[in-house]
């Protein structure tokens, strides 16, 4: 796969579809998938070429792939120089199609999935941590990053038919939960779990979360597993009551200014969910002294200034968070099974892939789009990625 190469013609003859997987027993596969393959080209049909299993590697037949509000900012170039052609996609559940001669801790048939990263120096203290989301060499992300120990190639990710990932990077999916649900569990449940944790919400503690979308609405129902009251901060009406459904006990409209003064001093910790720049400084005055807010989304343009008054006054933190380590992730799929916890999702066809991305950015999800991957296709005459 060379980035930014000119789109081949197309195949003189199908190649083989996923589903016949004698035909290629052990060599490389290709993969259907979606992606960009230009800021301004929307998703379109691509085929993705897998590496054979090497003896560490786990081969996956994606089943579901979340749509993250991170695919959009990543395709749409809104953060910055992006290799094309992209395949986004890192919240994946599927089954074990092959396993590599040293992998004895995945069979073939399990559940499994993917999230935001796929690989890690292994080395530095981060590593060494478990926190291989702040690898000091950088994280390898799972669409869009260098594969460094795959030559040149560029990861790409979940809207695809197949992925093969090193298997210290794959998760074990309990078979209790449902896999098109479960599938946002790997970038937004973990998201939301890793700083909830963090700052050891337990019973009694009072969470507030900004933005009700994916992100938000996994807070949601992560805190309340927690034990935690929770109050909701939306910018929509339209979700007040399926805000209470899915089990917070007060939803405050943000453009509301005498329901937020009346949130004043209430609050433990703020998890933050927008994916647009918005004046945190309303949200300060809702919190208790020593409380801290969690920023999580990555606005692509600058946000309003912090008032340091505000932070100082009631010793408050102002933090960031990104995603969650391997055995965390793993700890919270554990603890979403124990809990009956999964994402409210609407699962999407491929040829509905970008009405589902202009949706997302209008705030018009409940709560999770999830691609259902046997709407793929097969990998023959498309462009490859
Ligand atoms: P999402 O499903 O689109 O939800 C974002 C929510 O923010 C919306 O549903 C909306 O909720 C609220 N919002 C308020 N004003 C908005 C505006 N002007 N534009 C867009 N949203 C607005 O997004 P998501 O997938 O949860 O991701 C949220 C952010 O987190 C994104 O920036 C994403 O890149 C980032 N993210 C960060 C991490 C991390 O590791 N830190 C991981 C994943 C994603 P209401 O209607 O309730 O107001
Ligand atoms: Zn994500
Ligand atoms: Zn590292």
């Amino acid at each position: 796969m060379t980035p930014g190469r000119p789109v081949p013609p197309p195949l003189a003859k199908p190649l083989p579809d996923l589903g016949a997987r004698d035909e290629v027993a052990d060599g490389p596969r290709l993969a259907a998938a979606y992606g960009a393959t230009a800021s301004d080209s929307g998703l379109v049909p691509l085929t993705v070429a897998r590496r054979a299993p090497k003896e560490d590697d786990v081969e996956i037949a994606v089943e579901f792939c979340g749509l993250c509000h991170s695919d959009v900012h990543a395709t749409r170039g809104e953060w910055g120089h992006q290799n094309y052609p992209l395949v986004p996609g890192h919240e994946i559940v599927g089954r074990v199609s092959r396993v590599g001669s040293a992998v004895d801790d995945f069979t073939p048939g399990e559940l499994v999935g993917v999230g935001c990263l796929v690989d890690s120096c292994r080395d530095c203290d981060s590593c060494l941590d478990g926190l291989e989301q702040y690898c000091e060499n950088g994280m390898t992300g799972t669409y869009g990053s260098k594969d460094r120990r795959n030559g040149d190639a560029i990861t790409q990710g979940g809207y695809a038919t197949s992925v093969v990932v090193d298997r210290r990077y794959v998760l074990h999916v309990p078979e209790s939960l449902d896999p098109a649900a479960a599938a946002p569990l790997l970038c937004a449940g973990v998201t939301t779990y890793s700083p909830l944790r963090h700052f050891d919400v337990e019973d009694g503690d009072v969470v507030g979360v900004i933005g009700l979308g994916g992100l938000g609405h996994m807070a949601v129902k992560l805190a309340k597993a927690m034990g935690a009251e929770v109050k909701v901060f939306t910018t929509s009406e339209s979700k007040i009551a399926a805000a209470r459904e899915i089990g917070a006990d007060e939803v405050i409209l943000s453009r509301d200014e005498a329901a937020m003064d009346a949130a004043n001093r209430s609050i433990d910790v703020i998890i933050d969910t927008v994916a647009a720049p918005h004046d945190l400084n309303p949200y300060f005055r809702t919190l208790r002294v020593d409380g801290a807010l969690f920023q999580l989304g990555l606005p692509s343009e600058d946000m309003p200034p912090v008032n340091p008054g505000a932070l100082i006054r009631r010793r408050i933190a102002y933090a960031g968070s990104l995603i969650g380590g391997i055995a965390e992730t793993q700890e919270m799929l554990d603890f979403c099974a124990e809990h009956g916890v999964t994402s409210d999702v609407e699962v999407v066809r491929a040829d509905q892939l970008n009405e589902a991305y202009n949706r997302m950015v209008a705030g018009d999800v409940k709560y999770r789009f999830v691609l259902d991957t046997s709407t793929l296709g097969t990998p023959s005459e498309r462009a490859d990625a």
